[in-house]
């Protein structure tokens, strides 16, 4: 690899900017660093924390329109969305710091003759390493809660957005000691070069195959490790379901972010009885999503995030329709890096499209006969991040409790109350993000106890 990671605009194949290559080599010196870092930082309370990292929350929203410029053009992702990421993670951060300083903050346990402190100190150094498609959001839910717990940090961003993920550590470190947040840029061989460091921690953010490595590589070290993988999410529709929201919900769910997000609809099932009449409404939503620059006002959908990801959907598609697939809508490739939004009807799970993550705008649509059915569909894969029911209230939530998914919405999507923990089942990972258990991983759990 060269010494500068050039980023390039999915939209326009231009370069957008560079970062210099951290050598793989100066990777444990860096670790070292956050050591030392970490002490003093680890030192002051949850909330001193808390209160030094709030005011970065007002920088990010100040400059989202000049960063969520930048994520756009690093990622692909309409302008709008883009600014959005970074003005929801600047809003959301100081309510966030103290969510995470309250959670970390040490208990007090009493018992007949015994009184124990229940304490939630830092670990040491975490690693966090993230994926492409959520390029300012990703690495904070790893970096916030990480530092708030008192730990240093060092950040290895995708190798497709290095730039925007660097611009957040920058407005973090205006307000954090120095060494306390390091970033490191490159592709594969910095990841491994991290896992292998004397960090305690590696939260990452990414593929089920990459987890995997990383599983693999932290276990010599016993290191701790949160995963959050991929998923291949069903949305099923019973009849007696409100056709309209769930057609919203499918239209918004498969092609948001281009269907690059780990929680897009990647599998639909929907009621025999019902599946003609959901299908057209779908197909006309479908229809009204224009791809195109993604900085221009008309656009709904950017490109794929890189060529490579592109040849993925655009095969998983011809497999599909190889294999008796009917296209309802859509299926081709547009010039650049842009596919167009598809509906698939006649799918079965012998399909790649069924079974391997698409990343892609797809609506994959199989038709069921009953409840019982629809369930064994669904939980039909090595995945289970999110899944969502829409339906006659009380069955849609029976047929809910019965998904091997970590976060299920009916008749809505998965997001849940505040508190609610992001978690999967199954593939889609180990352990979770948000909610005082979320925030807890990044702490070694202490008890001290004595004579009361
Ligand atoms: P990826 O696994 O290819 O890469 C993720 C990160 O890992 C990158 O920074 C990469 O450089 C690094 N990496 C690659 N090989 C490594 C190795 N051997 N050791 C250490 N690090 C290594 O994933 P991606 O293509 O960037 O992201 C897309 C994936 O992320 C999808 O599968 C998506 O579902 C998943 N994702 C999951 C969630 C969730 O919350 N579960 C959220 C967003 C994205």
């Amino acid at each position: 690899m060269s010494d500068t990671l050039i980023s390039y605009n999915p939209a326009t194949g231009e370069p957008v900017g560079e970062v210099p290559v951290t050598p793989a080599a100066e990777i444990p010196a860096i670790v070292a660093r956050a050591h030392e870092a970490r002490r003093a930082w680890g030192a002051r309370t949850a909330q001193e924390r808390a209160e030094i990292l709030k005011p970065a929350g007002a920088v990010l929203v100040e400059r989202a329109d000049e960063l969520g410029s930048l994520l756009t053009s690093e990622m692909g992702k309409p302008l709008s969305d883009g600014i959005g990421e970074v003005k929801h993670t600047g809003e959301g951060l100081p309510a966030e710091a103290d969510e995470i300083a309250r959670a970390v903050t040490p208990r007090t346990l009493t018992g007949e003759g015994v009184t124990t402190e229940l304490r939630y100190d830092p670990l040491g150094v975490a690693g966090a390493i993230t994926p492409w498609n959520f390029p300012i959001l990703m690495p904070h839910w790893m970096v916030l809660p990480a530092l708030i717990a008192g730990n240093a940090v060092v950040l290895k961003p995708s190798e497709q957005t290095p730039l925007i993920a660097q611009a957040y550590a920058d407005v973090l470190n205006q307000f954090l000691p120095e060494g306390v947040l390091q970033t490191v840029h490159g592709e594969d061989d910095q990841g491994k070069a991290l896992v292998a460091a004397d960090v305690n921690l590696i939260a990452f953010t990414g593929s089920k195959d990459t987890g995997r490595k990383i599983m693999a590589a932290a276990a010599d070290g016993l290191k701790r490790l949160i995963l959050e993988l991929g998923s291949k999410d069903p949305l099923i529709v019973l009849d007696g379901a409100d056709l309209d929201a769930a057609v919203a919900f499918a239209a918004r769910n498969c092609f948001r972010n281009c269907g690059q997000v780990c929680v897009s609809t990647e599998r639909v099932y929907v009621q025999d009885t019902i599946a003609e009449d959901f299908t057209a409404r779908l197909v006309d939503a479908a229809r009204q999503i224009c791809p195109g620059d993604p900085t221009g006002d008309a656009c709904s959908m950017g490109p794929m995030a890189m060529p490579a990801q592109k040849a993925h959907v655009l095969a998983q598609i011809e497999d599909a329709v190889r294999r008796g697939a009917t296209l309802r809508l859509g299926g081709g490739s547009l010039d650049g890096n842009y596919v167009q939004p598809t509906v698939l009807t006649g799918v079965t799970h012998d399909m790649d499209i069924m079974q391997t993550e698409t990343f892609g705008p797809v609506a994959p649509i199989m038709a069921f006969k009953d409840a019982d059915e629809a369930v064994t569909l669904a939980n039909d894969s090595e995945y289970g991040l999110g899944a969502v029911v829409f339906g006659p209230e009380e069955l849609a939530h029976e047929i809910a409790r019965r998904i091997d998914a970590g976060m299920i919405g009916v008749n809505r999507g998965i997001h849940g109350a505040p508190g609610s923990p992001w978690v999967g089942a199954k593939h889609s990972g180990i352990g979770y993000h948000m909610g005082p258990e979320g925030h807890r991983q990044f702490c070694q759990v202490r008890t001290i106890s004595r004579n009361a």
